[in-house]
């Protein structure tokens, strides 16, 4: 005769707690990195949890990788740290050939593309009267200076060529603020799909991309308010897409009732006044990055022209009036 002992039955209790540990979950996790926040979330199914006695999200081998590939990118890109490869050429450019990774090269070809397409309104050499500012300490460049500059702007001052990356003119500098960060979130989605991960949010200040849904239904992804940190100005449903707002509220200063920002014309040096907020749309983040910055300097009427053109792409455009102006394909029709 079989018998049910009292440690029995709370051994199988046990084992049945146990394995219902192995459910399916959403985790999130946050960090700085390339001047801005990092945020992940991403939908666990249960043999894609880590062992349970970490409880620490960063360490979920998804998640360390979207952070590696991040801190790496970072090393690479940023124009603060005297090592990386954008620093050695703003550094070298104009006295010698410099030496790029093919990756390097890829983010300048790209850079050009997005140069041409926008005859001239995306230009990573805007950093030669870029690098002039100062938003934390309210300081930027007088016209006498910025005069100076502008011969050292304009993508065609940069040259390209098997033996490396020169520069025609000492005063110019590359930036690739414009463009990276996009970049970095197409990195990170195709990591997230190594580890067979479905279903994700990933932002990285101004970018991200969705991927997949949220427990069935479109992510939700907020525009800010210009003028209000805390309101969202609307609301996209949304899922598989890049979603890049370029805003002149990220980093700014005020001087004599003017907004000093960090998107400027190129073709002034100067912070450019004639959208507030510019959100995109686009399959990949890089493309939703360099078009969004693109649109806010070409302005309300050429932006949505240019982007009304292009195949798979959307906008959204906040005026400093406060209107919102919609690409052909998210307008309503009359
Ligand atoms: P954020 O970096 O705030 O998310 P954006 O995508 O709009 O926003 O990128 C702004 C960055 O683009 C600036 O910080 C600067 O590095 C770079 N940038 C500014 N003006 C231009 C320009 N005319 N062309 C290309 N890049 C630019
Ligand atoms: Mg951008």
């Amino acid at each position: 005769m079989r018998t049910f002992t009292l440690e029995k039955v709370a051994l199988s209790l046990l084992l049945l707690l146990y394995t219902s540990c192995g459910y399916a979950q959403w985790l999130q996790a946050e960090w700085d990195v390339m001047g801005t926040r990092a945020t992940v979330e991403l939908w666990l199914e249960p043999h894609q949890r880590s062992n349970g006695k970490d409880d620490n999200a960063i360490n979920h081998p998804a998640v360390r990788a979207v952070h590696d590939e991040f801190e790496r990118l970072n090393q690479l890109l940023s124009p603060w740290i005297a090592g990386s490869e954008l620093a050695l050429v703003n550094a070298n450019a104009a006295q010698k050939s410099v030496a790029i990774s093919t990756e390097f090269e890829n983010l300048l070809q790209r850079s050009r593309w997005y140069f041409e397409k926008t005859n001239g309104a995306f230009d990573i050499t805007f950093a030669s009267a870029g690098h002039l500012y100062n938003y934390r300490e309210g300081t930027q460049p007088d016209d006498a200076t910025l005069e100076s500059v502008a011969p050292a702007i304009g993508l065609n001052r940069v040259r390209v060529s098997a033996s490396g990356v020169t520069f025609s003119d000492a005063a110019t500098r590359i930036d690739l603020g414009g463009i990276a960060k996009g970049y970095a979130i197409d990195q990170a989605i195709a990591l997230l799909k190594s580890f067979s991960i479905k279903h994700a949010y990933i932002g990285l200040g101004g970018d991200s991309y969705v991927l997949g849904d949220r427990n069935g239904r479109p992510w939700q992804v907020g525009i800010r308010h210009p003028r209000d940190d805390k309101a969202v100005a609307l609301t996209l449903p949304v899922s598989d897409i890049a979603i890049s707002t370029s805003g002149d509220y990220e980093r700014y200063f005020m001087r004599d009732g003017e907004r000093v920002h960090h998107i400027l014309n190129p073709s002034t040096g100067r912070s450019s006044s004639s959208l507030v907020s510019v959100t995109v749309l686009a399959e990949k983040g890089i493309d939703a990055d360099a078009l969004s910055t693109s649109v806010f300097v070409m302005g309300p009427e050429k932006g949505l022209e240019m982007i009304n053109r292009l195949e798979g792409v959307s906008a959204i455009l906040i005026t400093p009036e406060g209107d919102v102006l919609y690409s052909d394909d998210l307008a309503a029709p009359n």
